[in-house]
C-alpha cells in the first residue's frame, strides 16, 4: 500500500527501533511507548485492520501470533505481557495497517479501559 506508514517502516522507507522479523511478520518499537516495553507487531501483508482478516490473509495473522512468544522472551517478558489491537474509528485505530500492541515490562491495571 503506498500510502501506509507501516507498509513504510516495514519497506525501510521510514526509519524505527526493529525488533523482530521474518517472512510474513515484523514487529518495532513504538514511537510513543505506553509501558516500558511496547513493541507493535505488524504482517507484512496490508491488512488493514481486525475486520479484513479472512481465510486468504489469516495466515498472516496466525504468523504474528506464532512471532508472539519470540519477542516477548527476547524483551524480557517472562511475567506476562497484554496484547491490544485497536480496529476502527470506535476502536482507536489510528493506522490503518493491522498491528497488535505488545505491552509489558510492568503489572497492568485490571481494567482494561
Ligand atoms: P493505534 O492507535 O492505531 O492502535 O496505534 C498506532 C500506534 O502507532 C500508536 O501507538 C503510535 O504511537 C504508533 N506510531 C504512530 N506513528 C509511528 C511511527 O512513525 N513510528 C512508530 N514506531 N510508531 C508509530
Ligand atoms: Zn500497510
Amino acid at each position: 500500500m503506498a500510502d501506509c506508514l507501516f507498509c513504510k517502516i516495514i519497506a525501510g522507507e521510514i526509519p524505527c527501533s526493529k525488533v523482530y522479523e521474518d517472512e510474513k511478520v515484523f514487529a518495532f518499537r513504538d514511537i510513543n511507548p505506553q509501558a516500558p516495553v511496547h513493541v507493535l507487531i505488524v504482517p507484512r501483508k496490508h491488512i488493514a485492520c481486525a475486520d479484513d482478516i479472512k481465510s486468504c490473509n489469516s495466515g498472516s495473522v496466525k504468523a504474528v501470533f506464532e512471532a508472539v512468544p519470540k519477542i516477548a522472551a527476547e524483551e524480557g517478558l517472562s511475567n506476562g505481557y497484554r496484547i491490544i489491537n485497536n480496529c476502527g474509528e470506535d476502536g482507536g485505530q489510528t493506522v490503518k495497517h493491522i498491528h497488535f500492541h505488545l505491552l509489558g515490562g510492568k503489572k497492568m491495571g485490571e481494567q482494561m479501559v
